[in-house]
């Protein structure tokens, strides 16, 4: 109770497009970004509405109202995710697809950026009603999607099912098999290797470049990992695989502490044999989720919601090193107490990006009919991870900003020279 009434305060006062704007304008005018360029980026190149009539199973008709929203093109078709839940709306598709395209320019991937969503409760539907909403909403944005277009992917609440059935709708309209019209698929359908581990992976790169900058010594470096899903667990099993100490995890449900550390792979079996929960976890101390974030770390990876470290709790944290696996975890308002006390945030546009990352490659392996083994695609991911560390960093030391700043600023730069180039008419 007391975790929503938090949520819902924090919520008012953090919309996810004010948010994306107040680093997006500090980065236009850190740079000098002229008006007509600045005037362009600021909105999305085209939004999309549709009212998807479904057939419910007790025999009514319920109609969704769904979004797809194309934040830029400017360097390659539009790469973005889908998400399925009641609190989608316009501002949050629309920052979200902005995201998008600062995202695959820090990654150096050759795509714009996009979102989707459409406002539904999946958890009251069957999976027949998901599967006729899927298939409704691929067949009206039909002519939006295209592998040289637009390439959703799964987000909250949506993964391989819907993305199967995403390439069946489109592939039956274009009359011939179109895997790379979505990633994220699954293995036997174009899927890619790596690819579930993906962001994960990319968080624990980022943070391992990190702490090289500020020495850190992994043997000697005590973790908490805020969310045991996708991300989180895949981040704290890399980080224990690399010889940190992982002393507390956490989910929707409770948050697990443990001095000594906790054994990941154990615990990423004991969620899957209890219905994807930790509840019950032995080998911990239960916690309040809250308290995980304020622990004596010095690495803290929150991989769960967007706005869990504000202004209200900022004061507390003691890690001294940040990487955002989750989209916006961090308020506006927190990132500059964070900065004042100099703690070092890797932002989410960098952190996260080894999913997209690995999402570009599903792409590539689609277009090209040839799959790669496991180990090439770590290893080229790794690579990028890298590579993207280190041009966000140049920038954040050239213009003396904090290193989402300095990501904010590398991937406008990169924007608006392809913008230059392409002109308009
Ligand atoms: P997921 O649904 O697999 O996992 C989310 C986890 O967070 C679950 O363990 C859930 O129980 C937990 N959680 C929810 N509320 C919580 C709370 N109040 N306190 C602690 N834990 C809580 O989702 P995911 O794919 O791991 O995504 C997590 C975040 O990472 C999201 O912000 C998502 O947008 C972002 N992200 C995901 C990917 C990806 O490839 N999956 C890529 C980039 C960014």
């Amino acid at each position: 109770m007391k975790q929503k009434e938090n949520k819902k305060e924090i919520k008012d006062s953090n919309n996810p497009l004010e948010s994306m704007f107040a680093r997006f304008d500090t980065a236009a005018k850190c740079i000098g970004l002229d008006d007509e360029t600045y005037n362009v980026l600021k909105v999305p190149s085209k939004e999309i509405i549709v009212n998807l009539p479904v057939y419910m199973d007790n025999g009514s008709t319920q109609v969704f109202h769904g979004y797809r929203i194309i934040h830029s093109t400017i360097l390659g078709p539009s790469k973005g995710g889908i998400r399925y839940s009641m609190e989608v709306d316009l501002d949050e598709v629309k920052a979200l697809a902005a995201w998008m395209t600062w995202k695959c320019a820090v990654a150096d991937i050759p795509y714009g950026g996009a979102k989707g969503g459409i406002k539904c409760d999946p958890s009251k539907m069957s999976k027949g009603e998901l599967e006729r909403l899927t298939r409704a909403y691929t067949v009206a944005m039909a002519d939006v999607f295209g592998v040289d277009r637009d390439i959703p992917a799964p987000d909250m609440n949506t993964g391989q099912q819907e993305m199967a059935w995403i390439v069946d709708t489109y592939s039956k309209i274009k009359r011939e098999f179109v895997p790379g019209v979505v990633t994220g698929k699954p293995l036997s359908l174009g899927g890619s290797l790596g690819r579930k581990e993906a962001t994960g992976r990319g968080v624990m790169i980022a943070t391992m470049e990190a702490m090289e900058k500020l020495k850190m010594d992994p043997r000697k470096t005590l973790a908490a990992v805020q969310g045991f899903g996708n991300v989180g667990s895949y981040a704290a099993l890399y980080y224990q695989e690399r010889g940190m100490k992982v002393v507390a995890i956490s989910d929707a449900w409770g948050a697990y502490y443990n001095p000594k550390g906790i054994d990941i792979p154990k615990a990423i079996e004991y969620r899957d044999a209890n219905h994807g929960r930790l509840t019950g976890l032995k080998g911990a101390t239960k916690i309040e989720n809250e308290d995980l974030l304020e622990l004596k770390v010095d690495l803290l990876a929150p991989c769960a919601l967007e706005n869990q470290i504000h202004s209200h709790n900022v004061q507390k944290i003691k890690a001294k090193l940040i990487v955002e696996g989750a989209n916006g975890p961090i308020t506006f308002g927190a990132d500059n107490v964070l900065q004042e006390k100099g703690v070092l945030v890797i932002p989410d546009i960098l952190a996260n990006g080894g999913g997209v990352t690995v999402s570009y490659f599903e792409w590539v392996q689609n277009r090209n009919g040839y799959y790669w083994t496991e180990e090439d695609v770590f290893n080229k991911e790794d690579a990028s991870v890298k590579n993207a560390f280190s041009n966000c960093w140049k920038e954040s030391k050239k213009h003396k900003v904090t290193m989402r700043i300095g990501a904010y600023i590398f991937a406008l730069q990169k924007v608006a020279d392809a913008m230059k180039f392409r002109g308009h008419f």
